[in-house]
């Protein structure tokens, strides 16, 4: 079946007694066995089944199985943020003394991860130019645990070029992981361009229009100890699984996330064009934008959409605050994806706790402002724009 019927039909585990229609939310914690050895066969692992819900629950385990069912991967597990997935799966893969190769263009909490958390724990960032394949390939080692990346940067809107990426990653036989938040997994197929590892806020595109905090990550079998480390060390030694409520609204966001996300497009399509009209700004970014640099290879990976995410550039960062100090409709807030449409100034925010120098190591300017555009009427928003600008 084609993934849109996947995303709404695929069988539940178990028949429901009821006959619900939507999976019911198991807001349970501990499951009974029939007898003592299958109870041993569940905590062996040698059966999949519940036993206790910081590692296994029904709802979040159909939220799995429907992800797994729409992309084909070997395995897929929910967690309670995009950070937890992130951070869960690079857990999975780092060692002492080892590095992760990666870019300065991240988000702001995965840098701080990258270049923080993890070498307290002497695991060594190696941060290149990912747009440089000479230089990232410089950047691996024998000791390089994996290349991470973000398929589209933010706020930069650098876009990766994942098959390339992909052949440096396994010539070295270390995996390709890609944070792919801002594409949803359901309109192009990152293991085919080479990932063999997906991250992804769900939160953003698959929460429904910002209703819950989530992330999934989905393994296409690229490392041989990656699913046992985040099955048996992150789920049951960290425990940062998915709970039960929100696997229903993801799973729900899930099922409409086709109609919202075509929607979202096309609004952003409409809005970008209209806003290259006016002189006050001086640029428009936008990934799906013929002339954009990287207009090419997104669509070669990512079929015809580009996303929902923009940025805009104005004269100084003064006329940034004043241009967000006075919209009326576009809410001033952090997110990507909600239903809403959102503008936030990265530089003084997400960014604001590096310093200058910083930020401009990670091309973080003052005079950008993110937009992320929900699915008010157009006409709406580009009057927002106009009478903000003015
Ligand atoms: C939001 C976001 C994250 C973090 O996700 P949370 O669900 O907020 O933890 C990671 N990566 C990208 C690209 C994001 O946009």
């Amino acid at each position: 079946m084609k993934k849109q019927t996947l995303a709404i039909d695929t069988p539940f585990q178990k028949g429901d007694a009821y006959g619900a229609l939507s999976m019911p939310v198991y807001h349970t914690l501990a499951y009974e066995f029939d007898n003592a050895s299958v109870m041993s066969d569940a905590f062996c692992g040698r059966i999949e089944e519940p036993d206790y819900s910081r590692v296994m629950n029904p709802t979040v385990n159909y939220l799995e199985l429907k992800i797994k069912a729409l992309t084909g991967a070997e395995r897929v597990t929910a967690m309670s943020s995009g950070m937890a997935a992130i951070s869960g799966a690079l857990f999975s893969l780092v060692e002492q003394g080892k590095n992760v190769v990666s870019s300065r263009h991240m988000f702001g909490n995965t840098y701080s991860l990258l270049t923080k958390t993890l070498p307290r724990l002497g695991v060594t960032p190696h941060l290149c130019d990912l747009t440089n394949l000479e230089e990232v390939e410089a950047a691996v080692d024998e000791n390089t645990c994996c290349i991470f990346l973000e398929i589209i940067t933010n706020p930069q809107l650098e876009v990766a070029d994942l098959a390339s990426l992909a052949s440096i990653a396994h010539k070295h036989n270390i995996p390709l992981v890609a944070d792919t938040t801002v594409i949803p997994f359901t309109e192009f197929c990152a293991h085919e361009l080479g990932v063999d590892i997906e991250v992804v806020s769900t939160t953003k595109y698959l929460s429904g229009g910002a209703t819950t905090l989530g992330g999934i990550v989905i393994d296409y079998g690229g490392h041989p100890e990656f699913a046992r480390r985040l099955h048996d060390e992150m789920l049951f030694n960290l425990g940062a699984y998915m709970t039960p409520h929100v696997a229903y609204m993801q799973n729900l966001g899930l099922e409409n996330l086709k109609a919202r996300y075509e929607y979202e497009v096309r609004n952003t399509v409409a809005l970008v064009n209209r806003l290259r009209t006016l002189p006050a700004i001086k640029s428009v970014n936008y990934v799906g934008l013929p002339d954009n640099p990287y207009y090419e290879l997104a669509q070669r990976q990512f079929g015809k959409t580009a996303g929902c995410m923009f940025t805009i550039d104005l004269e100084s960062k003064e006329a940034c605050f004043k241009f967000i100090n006075s919209l009326k409709l576009i809410r001033r807030a952090t997110n990507l994806f909600d239903n809403r449409t959102l503008a936030i100034h990265p530089a003084s925010t997400i960014f604001g706790p590096f310093n200058d120098e910083q930020r401009a190591a990670m091309d973080v300017l003052d005079t950008t402002i993110r937009i992320s555009v929900g699915m008010e009427d157009v006409d709406d928003l580009f009057d927002d724009f106009k009478q903000a600008l003015a």
